[in-house]
């Protein structure tokens, strides 16, 4: 185990970020902290609740009376909503399609944020979103910054709503779905998706998830 790193990747949606880090933290003994399952926790606990973003007091209220737990198993993530595990439900096409609205939030950021921060502080993780390398993370050892077409990504996400059941979407509706929020991420006006200066960037169209650990690997060895 390398002792106390940081991995950040972020990159748009479908880009192979959650899968790779998955491998990674399994390979390198880290913890792996999926953040985009948080937003899309939230996500679901305001539609369950019919909170107004609008309204800053009903998002408080929210975050206040939320009782949502991560716990880490066997170094991967579990949320509980109200004492039930979450899974399936957060990839919903209804949570997909409300996610990055609630995301832009201020306050549900700064609360997401704050709890992201926190697990990182005593242990070594690999966290995967839109702002690790930018905001969560500033300081985190190595950066990664994931791409891949719009294509190949709404493929990826069509391939396994097919392998798990989450959706019955169309592969044009999902790739239309993956425009829509990359345009919503990346224009926002806090913490949008973007590239860290000091990130490296990977282009993951062409490559199958074990070439891309590999090249990971490989620059994380040459580091150490
Ligand atoms: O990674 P995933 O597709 O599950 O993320 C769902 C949504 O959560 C993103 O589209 C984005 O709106 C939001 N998100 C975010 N910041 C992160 C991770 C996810 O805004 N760090």
């Amino acid at each position: 185990m390398i002792p106390n790193i940081q991995i950040a990747i972020d990159g748009p949606a479908s880009s192979g970020k959650s899968t790779l880090a998955k491998q990674l933290a399994q390979d390198l003994d880290l913890i792996y902290i999926d953040t985009g399952a948080m937003y899309r926790a939230i996500t679901l606990a305001t539609i369950q609740s019919n909170t107004d973003l609008s309204s800053d007091r009903q998002v408080e209220e929210l975050l206040e009376s939320l009782n949502l737990t991560f716990r880490i198993d066997q170094g991967q993530q579990n949320i509980f909503l109200n004492g039930q595990k979450l899974d399936q439900e957060l990839r919903s096409p209804q949570v997909n399609q409300a996610v990055s609205k609630v995301s832009a939030n201020p306050l549900v950021r700064e609360f997401l944020v704050k709890t992201q921060q926190d697990v990182a502080q005593s242990q070594s993780v690999i966290m995967d979103g839109r702002d690790i390398g930018t905001v969560v993370l500033p300081e985190a050892d190595f950066k990664f910054f994931l791409t891949a077409s719009p294509r190949v990504r709404a493929q990826r996400r069509y391939d396994e709503n097919m392998e798990k059941g989450y959706s019955n979407q169309t592969l044009e509706e999902i790739e239309k779905e993956i425009i829509k929020r990359d345009h919503l991420d990346s224009t926002r006006e806090i913490s949008p998706l973007t590239k860290a200066k000091d990130a490296i960037e990977i282009d993951t169209s062409d490559l199958s998830i074990q070439e891309l650990v590999a090249k990971i690997k490989l620059i994380i060895q040459d580091k150490n």
